[in-house]
């Protein structure tokens, strides 16, 4: 295997998955075949010691009450089939062997069996003496009164050959397992792994194209990987979103600002011009002074309406009571509405308070206001209303002015907007375009009712509570 391969293999997830699984897998189950491999050898063990003993004190019983003759009786009354296993010898104190029987398939083995020193005088221990691949003989042996060896013996299976069956069985099967677990480990762990492969190569095309609406196929399964690809494409629209109105935003911002621009330039110009005398150089140096004051403005105000409509404004939102900073607002044009012989009325029946931006929601109700008093002719009135309804605070700014025909009220929040009759005043246009992009970006409503030469009602609407995302 090429170490290219391999460098592959090792930064697939699924692939180093599979091989922690299966280490674990190889240390646990390395962990219980000993186990069970220690416990079977203990329970054979075990077993024959018991069986063994049960006989040994048998015999040793009827040596003690009819000596050899007793055992030698017992021993040819064993049924025929006990007597093929059993091995039963007495060896007196002086090494001879006085009563000896050995099972039938152990016969040619006897010899070897019977001479080794080390099974001859053992007492009190159970031994085993492999014959073949297929049987064991097992034996245990007691010191008699009279310093006569007794000794029982039984035929068993090679315990060695049982125990190595296991583990040959453990190797085969734990093997065999193994590999099966790997193989599919590695082939669910890659299926699994497909939707972050959607998403590493979607994000890639995105990046290597440019081409922003690019979307991972949504999945049916509903689990944590269609969760992340559900908020990996929202995410995606919102950075669409974003970066498209990033982009009008700023073709509309130069598009707004090439018209006063060139004003100034053709302004600054006629003061350079040689033909223009000192004095109306300098009265067109004010002007473009003024011109330049009023470009900044522009700019200003198009910045923020254009982060309000993109979403980008920074709202710094806390519970503000709309009937307190109605008043406020009232307190800073009273002056003005005072020149212009215009009385301001206000219905703040008690605390309405919303979830808002102070300063904004300030500059909202001032730009309403400004242009209250702007359109109404002298004597007339301005009347500001707070109050709550079911989950929202609602302001309403009511002027007796020239009000709005109807076919110009879908117009007035359009940005640089001027209704005919209002060239007359001061004004951009762009003041009810801030009012509806910064109520909006509060999950806000604006709306206007007028008639013409009937005046004109503003209604601004604010959620009370904060929205959820
Ligand atoms: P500006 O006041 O600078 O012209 P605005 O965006 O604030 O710009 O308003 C846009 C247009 O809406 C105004 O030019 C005017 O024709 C109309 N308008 C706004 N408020 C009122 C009002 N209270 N009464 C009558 N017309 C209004």
């Amino acid at each position: 295997m090429s170490s290219r391969l391999l460098e592959r293999l090792r930064r697939r997830v699924g692939f180093r998955l599979s091989l922690w699984f299966v280490f674990l897998f190889l240390l646990s189950s390395a962990a219980l075949f000993a186990l069970t491999y220690y416990l079977l050898a203990a329970a054979i063990q075990n077993r024959e010691r018991i069986l063994l003993e049960a006989r040994l004190k048998e015999a040793a019983r009827l040596y003690e009450d009819g000596g050899i003759n007793a055992v030698r009786e017992w021993v040819n009354n064993q049924p025929p089939k006990l007597q093929k296993m059993f091995f039963v010898r007495l060896v007196n104190a002086g090494n001879s062997v006085t009563l000896l029987n050995v099972p039938e398939a152990w016969v040619a083995f006897q010899d070897t069996a019977t001479d080794r020193e080390e099974y001859r005088y053992e007492s009190g221990e159970v031994i085993r003496l492999p014959k073949d691949e297929e049987e064991d003989l097992v034996l245990d042996s007691t010191m008699l009164a009279d310093g006569v060896l007794l000794q029982i013996g039984r035929a068993t299976n090679n315990r060695e050959t049982l125990l190595r069956l296991l583990r040959e069985s453990f190797l085969l099967v734990g093997g065999a397992t193994v590999l099966l677990g790997f193989l599919a480990g590695n082939f669910f762990a890659y299926r699994a792994m497909r939707p972050v492969r959607q998403i590493v190569a979607t994000a890639q095309a995105i990046i290597r194209t440019g081409q922003l609406d690019a979307r991972v196929p949504p999945g049916a399964s509903n689990d944590e990987f269609d969760e992340l690809i559900r908020l990996f494409n929202t995410l995606l629209d919102r950075n669409e979103g974003l970066i498209r109105a990033m982009r009008e935003a700023l073709d509309n911002v130069a598009h707004d600002l090439r018209t006063p621009l060139t004003r100034l330039r053709g302004t600054a110009e006629l003061a350079l011009s040689p033909k223009a005398d000192p004095a109306a150089a300098r009265e067109a140096l004010a002007d473009c002074l003024e011109e330049s004051e009023r470009v900044l403005a522009m700019l200003n105000t198009l910045m923020d309406i254009t982060e309000a409509e993109a979403g980008m404004m920074k709202l710094h939102r806390a519970p503000v009571d709309l009937g307190q900073l109605a008043r406020e607002v009232v307190e800073l044009y009273q002056y003005v509405a005072e020149e212009r012989k215009i009385a301001i009325h206000t219905e703040l029946p008690g605390p309405c308070a919303a979830n808002v931006d102070r300063n904004r929601i300030r500059q909202v109700f001032a730009n309403l206001l400004d242009n209250a008093i702007k359109y109404t002719p002298e004597k007339g009135s301005v009347t500001i209303t707070v109050h709550d309804e079911p989950g929202q605070a609602v302001a309403t700014f009511h002027d007796t002015g020239m009000g709005i025909p109807a076919e110009e009220q879908g117009k007035i929040w359009a940005r640089l907007y001027r209704g005919d009759k209002s060239r007359s005043q001061r004004g951009l246009g762009l003041g009810l375009s801030l009012v509806k992009a910064v109520v909006e970006a509060h999950g806000g409503k604006v709306t206007v009712s007028s008639q013409a030469n009937e005046g004109a009602t503003f209604t601004v609407k604010l959620p009370q509570q904060l929205p959820t995302a």
